[in-house]
């Protein structure tokens, strides 16, 4: 292997130790419930759920369990579970 790659390599390994240079504007998860799947989006901070718990109370298990998996990486506003 090149000089080169080994290079990024090791550059790749300490930036996926830093999360918070990444910020997720966009996205499509296929989410797995516990009685059905659902396809949950996020578009610059807004968020959608197919489930009905989202369509009446704009927030849900799922949206608030992906804004703890991917914590730092959303843009401040949106991380209303943060804590
Ligand atoms: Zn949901």
């Amino acid at each position: 292997m090149d000089s080169g790659m080994i290079g990024k390599i090791q550059k790749a390994k300490q930036y996926a130790q830093e999360p918070h240079r990444l910020q997720f504007e966009k996205f499509e998860v296929a989410f797995e419930g516990n009685h059905n799947n659902y396809m949950v989006t996020y578009d610059h901070g807004t968020w959608h759920c197919g489930c009905d718990f989202f369509l009446t109370r704009g927030v849900c298990s799922h949206t608030m369990a992906l804004e703890r998996i991917l914590g730092v990486m959303l843009p401040q506003s949106s991380a209303r579970e943060a804590a």
